[in-house]
C-alpha cells in the first residue's frame, strides 16, 4: 500500500505537535535565533548565580525545541521515506541538533570549572536554580573528577575517531568482507550462508541443515580468529587506557558510572545468575527431551520446541482489546489513559512503502508518546504492541509528572516497562487459552527467552570481565586466550547438558556487542527487574503496584539505581534475580506438566 492509501485513523496524528509543515518552518527559525544567543550566554555563566540560571534555562529550552523540531521531522520520514519533504526536513532537523551540539558543549566544560563550593553557593543565592537544575547540573558536575585540564580534553577528543578504529574495521570487516561460502538447504538447494540467515538455519527442523550451518560459519570464523583478537584487544586496550587517564579504578567502573553503577553490583548480578545454573540445565534437559534427541549439540539449542504450533491472527481492534485486557492489573487509571491514547491516534499502525520497519516508541518531552508498528496480525505483533506501549505509558507518566527537563527517562531503566507489559500479556494469554499447542508456544517463546535474555547475556559479561581484568593485569589477548577463556565459560554454562563442539570457542568472535563496553548485563537487568515487579504485582503483595507507578513517575529526578530501588528492584541484593530465576523455574514445571514429558 501506498501511504496515501492508508485511513488517516489509522495513523498517527501529529498536528499536535505542528500544524504543518509552516508552523515547523517557523519553529525552526526560532530554534535558530535561541542558538544564536547561546554562546554570549554561556560565556557569561559563572559568573553569578543569575547568570547560570540564564545560561542552563537557555541552553535547556532550546535542547528541548530542537528536540521537538526533530522529533515532528523524524515520525513523518519514519512513515514514507520516499517523502521528498520529509526527507528535506529531517535533514534540516539534523543540522539544527548538530548546531545546537556546537553552541551548546562549552556549558559543560565551563561548569565543570567551578568549583563544588561556589556552585553549593549559587544555589544557596538562587533557590530556583537548584530546584529547577539542581539535579542537572549535579548529574554533569558528577564527572568534575573524571574530567581532565582544557588542554588534555582537546588533546583527546583529536584522537577520539583514532581509538575507536577497532569496532570500525570489526564492523566492516564482518559486515562486508567475511564470507562463508555455502551449504545445502532442506530442500538440498545451495545457498550463502550469512550472519544474518545463520539464525535461521540454526533454527531449521533439519537437523543436518543446522550442523552445516554451524560448521561453516566457525569455520570461517576461524581462519581470522588472530585478526579478530587483535580487533577485540585493541578494543580493549582503548577502553582501559580512557578508564585510567580519566582516573577510574577499572574499564568497567568508568562503563558503569553513567547508571552509577558500580563493580560490586555487576558482580553481585554475575553471582547471583550464575549461582542457578542449575534451573538452566533442566531448561536444556527439558529441550532435549522435547525434540526428542539421544544427545544434544550445541546446533540444535536454537531449535523452538514448539515446532508446528498454531499461529493465531489478530485484527488491530482485537490486539488493542488484548493487550488492554492485559494491562487490567495496573488499575483503571492506566488503562483510561492508554486507551484513550490509542484514540487519540498515538499509533501508526500498518506497513506501508517507504514506512521504516520494525516498531518503535518515540516522542519527546512535549509531545504525546508516538507509536511506530508494522501491524501484520501476528502473535508477535501483539506483543510488540504490548512492549511499545509500555515505553509510552513510561513515557506519559514521566512527562505529566516532571519539568520537562526531567521528562525522558534513561536507557538503563527503560527497558523495564515494556518488558513488564509483554510478560503480562503472555500471563494473560496462559490464562485465557485452553489451546494446548497455543500454551506449549507461549511458554516455549518465555522459556527461550529467559535463557538468551539472562544467562547468555550473563555469560557475555563474564567473558568481558574476564578479558578487561587479564588487559589490566598486563596480559596479552591472544587469540589463544580468548578461545580457552570462552570456551571455559560455555562448559560453565552448559554444564553436561550439552555436546560442546570445539567450534564454540570462536563464538565471541562474532559478538558484536563485545565492542560496546560492558552493555550486555542491561538485557539482563531489565527481564530481571521486570520479572520481579510482574511477581510481586501477580502475587497482590501490597504495595507492588504502588511503587511500580512511582518508579514510572520519575523520570530523570533519580538516578537508575535508586530508581529501580523505587520499584521495589534493589540491585545490591539477589532477591531480583532469584525471583527472575524462579519464574524461569514455574514456566519449565508448567510446560513440563502441559507436554507431559
Ligand atoms: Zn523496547
Amino acid at each position: 500500500m501506498n501511504r496515501n492509501e492508508i485511513a488517516v485513523q489509522d495513523t498517527w496524528d501529529l498536528t499536535p505537535v505542528y500544524e504543518n509543515t509552516a508552523a515547523w518552518e517557523a519553529a525552526l527559525a526560532e530554534a535558530s535565533e535561541k542558538i544564536r544567543t547561546l554562546p554570549r550566554l554561556i560565556a557569561a555563566m559563572t559568573a553569578s548565580a543569575q547568570a547560570l540560571y540564564a545560561a542552563v534555562r537557555t541552553v535547556s529550552d532550546t535542547g528541548l525545541l530542537a528536540e521537538r523540531l526533530y522529533t515532528y521531522a523524524h515520525l513523518r520520514y519514519s512513515t514514507d521515506t520516499s517523502d521528498n519533504e520529509a526527507r528535506t526536513i529531517m535533514g534540516r532537523a539534523q543540522n539544527l541538533l548538530t548546531d545546537y551540539g556546537e553552541a551548546a558543549a562549552p556549558f559543560d566544560t565551563l561548569l565543570l570549572t567551578l568549583e563544588e563550593a561556589q556552585l553549593a553557593a549559587f544555589f544557596r543565592e538562587l533557590p530556583a536554580l537548584e530546584e529547577e537544575y539542581g539535579i542537572l547540573l549535579r548529574n554533569t558536575f558528577r564527572y568534575k573528577p573524571h574530567t581532565l585540564s582544557g588542554a588534555e580534553e582537546q588533546l583527546l577528543a583529536a584522537y577520539q575517531k583514532v581509538t575507536g578504529t577497532a569496532e570500525d574495521t570489526y564492523e566492516t570487516f564482518t559486515s562486508s568482507d567475511m564470507k562463508f561460502g555455502t551449504i545445502r538447504d532442506a530442500q538440498g538447494n545451495e545457498v550463502e550462508l550469512t550472519d544474518t540467515n545463520y539464525a535461521m538455519y540454526l533454527r531449521s527442523p533439519d537437523r543436518e541443515v543446522r550442523k552445516a550451518a554451524f560448521t561453516t560459519l566457525y569455520a570461517g570464523y576461524r581462519q581470522f580468529s588472530n585478526t579478530f583478537a587483535s580487533l577485540y584487544a585493541g578494543q580493549v586496550e582503548a577502553e582501559k587506557v580512557s578508564a585510567k587517564v580519566r582516573h577510574y579504578g577499572s574499564a568497567l567502573e568508568k562503563a558503569l558510572f553513567p547508571d552509577h553503577m558500580t563493580p560490586e553490583i555487576y558482580q553481585n548480578m554475575v553471582n547471583a545468575v550464575s549461582g542457578h545454573l542449575d534451573v538452566l540445565f533442566r531448561y536444556y534437559r527439558l529441550k532435549k527431551k522435547v525434540l526428542g534427541l539421544d544427545e544434544m549439540h550445541l546446533y540444535d539449542t536454537y531449535v523452538p520446541m514448539n515446532a508446528g504450533a498454531v499461529d493465531r491472527k489478530y485484527t488491530y481492534p482485537e490486539a488493542v482489546e488484548e493487550v488492554l485486557n492485559a494491562v487490567s492489573v495496573f488499575g483503571q487509571e492506566y488503562v483510561d489513559i492508554l486507551r484513550q491514547g490509542y484514540a487519540d491516534r498515538w499509533v501508526d499502525i500498518y506497513p506501508n512503502a517507504g514506512k521504516v520497519g520494525g516498531a518503535f516508541s518515540g516522542g519527546c518531552a512535549s509531545t504525546a508518546p508516538y507509536i511506530l508498528l508494522n501491524f501484520q496480525g501476528l502473535d508477535d505483533d501483539v506483543s510488540t504492541l504490548a512492549h511499545e506501549s509500555g515505553h509510552s505509558m513510561h513515557s506519559w507518566f514521566t512527562r505529566h509528572n516532571n519539568l520537562p527537563q526531567y521528562a525522558d527517562y534513561s536507557i538503563f531503566v527503560a527497558e523495564v516497562p515494556s518488558t513488564v507489559n509483554e510478560l503480562l500479556l503472555a500471563f494473560y494469554r496462559l490464562e485465557h487459552t485452553d489451546d494446548k499447542a497455543e500454551k506449549l508456544t507461549i511458554l516455549g517463546n518465555l522459556l527461550d527467552l529467559y535463557k538468551a535474555t539472562i544467562y547468555r547475556q550473563i555469560m557475555f559479561a563474564e567473558f568481558e570481565q574476564q578479558t578487561h581484568a587479564r588487559a589490566e593485569a598486563g596480559e596479552i589477548l591472544t587469540a589463544e586466550l580468548l578461545c580457552d577463556l570462552y570456551y571455559k565459560l560455555n562448559e560453565k554454562y552448559f554444564g553436561d547438558t550439552v555436546v560442546l563442539d570445539k567450534e564454540i570457542a570462536c563464538e565471541w568472535m562474532r559478538v558484536p556487542h563485545f565492542y560496546y563496553n560492558f552493555y550486555v548485563y542491561k538485557y539482563a537487568v531489565g527481564l530481571s527487574a521486570a520479572s520481579h515487579i510482574v511477581s510481586r504485582i501477580r502475587a497482590g503483595e501490597p504495595g507492588a503496584l504502588e511503587s511500580y507507578f512511582a518508579f514510572l513517575k520519575l523520570g530523570h529526578t533519580k538516578n537508575p539505581i535508586e530508581s529501580l530501588k523505587v520499584a521495589g528492584v534493589d540491585m545490591t541484593r539477589t532477591d531480583v534475580f532469584d525471583s527472575a530465576v524462579a519464574m524461569f523455574a514455574g514456566l519449565i514445571d508448567e510446560f513440563e506438566k502441559l507436554a507431559e514429558v
